[in-house]
């Protein structure tokens, strides 16, 4: 149970987000210490770490979380991290990574951004609200589509991209557009910005902010409460999706299949493809949780082996769609 007293948020359980861009010297071998540590707490969820420092979202009985923090905090590397705390009822995680990685944040740059030396300024959360009723400011959302389509702030820019990583060919294709004005990005919990308004500054972009703290600090925020900010935030872990706005909500997520208001995600049935779609459980049976015609006739479609369902309903499903399931597929299904 998760309980407010006297204005403080009791639960048994909490989930820890949080990065430092930081040097680390050897991260792999930090990477096998770190989890040890972690297991030590009966923590679970997963830590990133590189040269260029560390990122981690993780979950645990909330004693066990402060014994974590006060640990990372008596370390002169770490003393300036900042925690999002959310209260929770269970584990998040159902499993511990600590992960050696050769960069936190991949951009696929021929040349690397340090956010240490160069970044887009830091916004606070009435700064960047600020921002988003600014006519004269652009909103770029710096994360995955199917993050954006879950939740967004109102009017920010969708750029056509699948990843977080595409992002810089998209802007350079698209800069004649932002150029002489003010642009601000937000991310999840600001370790993506750090690096992408980084890049924009070495763009020429001559006036880049950031939302400090990301749309987690946003939504937490005593001052604005996550004004402006429409549908849910999608988050790496078993909750999948957490409210931001406290204010006005609305669903912003639609179905991948009839357009109707949804906030509930699955990836599609075919293990190739695995893209994330938003659909209610009918739907999910009716296309067997494939996002496309080849997705939902796909041999391996996790949905026909989870449901155990038999070759002829398949079969059926797909001709009840007036999709055709072709003969010779047929016959290696059968
Ligand atoms: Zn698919």
């Amino acid at each position: 149970m998760i309980q407010t007293l006297g204005g403080i948020t009791v639960s048994k359980y909490q989930v820890l987000l949080y990065y430092l861009y930081v040097p680390i010297e050897d991260p792999e071998e930090f990477a096998k210490e770190h989890l040890e540590l972690c297991k030590s707490f009966n923590l679970k969820g997963r830590v990133l770490v590189a040269k260029e420092g560390i990122n981690g979202t993780l979950s645990g009985l909330t004693e066990n979380t402060q014994r974590y923090m006060d640990y990372m905090h008596a370390d002169e590397r770490f003393k300036d991290i900042f925690f999002k705390i959310d209260p929770a009822d269970e584990q998040a995680f159902k499993k511990m990574f600590v992960r050696p990685r050769p960069e936190l944040v991949s951009l696929k740059l021929e040349d690397d951004i340090n956010p240490l030396e160069l970044t887009g300024n830091y916004l606070s959360p009435q700064e960047f609200k600020e921002a988003i009723l600014d006519e004269d400011t652009i909103v770029i959302d710096a994360r995955n589509d199917y993050e954006y389509d879950l939740g967004h702030f109102r009017g920010a820019v969708r750029p056509d991209i699948r990843t977080f990583r595409e992002l810089p060919q998209w802007i350079r294709d698209n800069k004649e557009k932002f150029m002489d004005k003010r642009v601000v990005t937000y991310c999840t919990g600001g370790i993506r910005c750090e690096k992408f308004s980084g890049w924009l500054v070495r763009e020429g972009f001559n006036d880049v902010g950031q939302l400090h703290g990301g749309i987690a600090t946003y939504g937490r925020d005593p001052e604005v409460q996550g004004e402006l900010w429409d549908g849910k935030m999608y988050v790496f872990d078993e909750r999948i999706s957490v409210p931001i706005n406290h204010v006005d909500p609305v669903i912003v997520g639609v179905d991948w299949f009839d357009g109707t208001p949804c906030e509930r995600y699955v990836n599609c049935g075919n293990p190739e493809c695995n893209r994330q779609i938003l659909c209610s459980e009918e739907n999910e049976a009716k296309y067997v949780r494939g996002c496309s015609h080849d997705c939902r006739i796909h041999e391996r479609n996790r949905y026909i082996t989870e449901n155990d369902i038999t070759p002829e309903e398949w079969i059926k499903r797909i001709h009840d769609l007036g999709e055709e399931f072709d003969v010779e597929r047929m016959e290696t299904v059968q």
